[in-house]
């Protein structure tokens, strides 16, 4: 067992990590505040190669794998969470299903621009009506000739509506199979196709310089070849998809978490009470050295998932449980941040009460932390 990073993979952690410090810092509060897309630093991430991390050389990418992404999430997330969901949707719910399921045609259609950065993709699963129990997916796509007629709404699809969106994969009924049950497919539909609406973007609570919105399918027309990997599949698809994905989510939480200490850290140092600095207090020393604790734990816990899916082994129950620890130690960090800020960690200007705002979200985004405690329950039998 040996938990040590490789030269590639520290190298890759510094740079994103001075990347997260040098470009993304300086700027990013100001994209929150005003709810817009920080277009140029994703430009730059895209330079650095970020989008492709995972993804072979034929197909544009860095020829890395899953962990790497993983690795770099932590580094930006430490910084700023909008940056690193971005990424995260981009690569584990845009172009992965693509790389995993597409065909050549379609790999060769996408994937370069999704994987250069150029491109973004969104992944529609969730619907206002239904999230944690997919299974309750209403939007219906009939094949009429050669097209996919798509009628229904999606909530709150990341990257889906910015300027460089090219396309969201939609999960939808296609059918009723012999048992009664839904039939569940996948089908592209690129930006701009008649009928595909893009709502204006939601007034979130966090994540507010990353792109979210509501879409409408009225009728919307794609062609038969649009279908995302078999017919029938979907459901095996995005569950493959969303297994992967909280690996990802988890060390994004666990970048915030780190992030927490590494401000309160900061301000334990500067901030004088009764004569002294705070962090001279045993209370304010015990949240500090609790807050590392867990981000300790909670990055061993992706990495253990990370390496047991790069190894081929079942990894759903490691994955979960990486995700629900790691976003519930996100939470408790960014209170305790919180905290140890006094009034000026309520003031947005303080990095920390943007990991406040932004950490709750970690709790439900891509599977709730109810759905993580089902599916470890389950994998233990019950
Ligand atoms: C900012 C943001 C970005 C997102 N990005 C995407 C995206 O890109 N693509 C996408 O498809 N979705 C996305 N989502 C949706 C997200 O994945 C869902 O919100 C999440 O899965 C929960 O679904 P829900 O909101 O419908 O809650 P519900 O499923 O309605 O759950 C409500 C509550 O009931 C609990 N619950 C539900 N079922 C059970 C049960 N059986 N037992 C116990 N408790 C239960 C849940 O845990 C939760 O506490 C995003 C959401 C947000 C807020």
């Amino acid at each position: 067992m040996d938990f040590r990073l490789t030269e590639e993979h520290e190298a890759l952690r510094d740079s994103v990590r001075e990347f997260a410090r040098e470009v993304v810092a300086p700027v990013i509060a100001e994209h929150y505040e005003k709810h817009t897309f920080p277009y140029e630093v994703v430009r730059q991430m895209g330079k650095m190669g970020l989008f492709g991390l995972p993804f072979p050389e034929e197909h544009g990418g860095m020829g890395g794998d899953y962990f790497a992404l993983c690795l770099a999430l932590e580094e930006l997330a430490r910084v700023d969470s909008s940056v690193a969901i971005t990424l995260e949707a981009a690569v584990s719910l845009g172009a992965m299903p693509i790389y995993r399921f597409g065909t050549p045609e379609q790999k060769e259609r996408w994937l370069p621009r999704l994987v250069s950065g150029e491109a973004l993709a969104g992944f529609g699963l969730t619907e206002p009506g239904t999230g944690s129990d997919a299974g309750g997916t209403q939007t219906r796509a009939v094949l009429d000739g050669d097209e996919w007629v798509i009628n229904g709404s999606k909530a709150f699809i990341t990257n889906s509506g910015t300027d460089i969106t090219v396309l969201v994969t939609v999960t939808a009924v296609t059918g009723t199979r012999p048992d009664g049950s839904k039939e569940l497919s996948t089908i592209i539909v690129p930006s701009g196709t008649p009928g595909f609406t893009v709502a204006p973007g939601y007034s979130k609570v966090g994540w507010n310089a990353s792109d979210t919105h509501e879409l409408t399918f009225d009728d919307c027309r794609v062609p038969a070849e649009n279908l995302l990997g078999e017919r029938g599949r979907g459901f095996a698809q995005f569950l493959r998809i969303l297994d992967e994905g909280r690996i990802a989510i988890a060390a994004l939480a666990v970048g915030l978490a780190q992030g927490c200490v590494d401000e309160s850290l900061k301000y334990a140092k500067e901030r004088h009470a009764f004569g002294q600095p705070i962090g001279n207090y045993q209370a304010i020393q015990f949240k500090i050295a609790d807050m590392e604790m867990k981000a300790h734990t909670a990055r061993l816990a992706y990495y253990d998932a990370a390496a047991r899916m790069l190894a081929g082994e079942d990894f759903k129950r490691s994955a979960a449980i990486a995700k629900l620890h790691a976003s519930t130690v996100a939470v408790d960090n960014a209170r305790e941040a919180t905290q140890i800020h006094g009034g000026y960690g309520f003031m947005n200007e303080y990095p920390v009460a943007r990991f406040w705002r932004d950490s709750k979200i970690l709790e439900i985004g891509e599977g709730t932390s109810e759905v993580q405690r089902m599916i470890i329950a389950r994998d233990l039998g019950l």
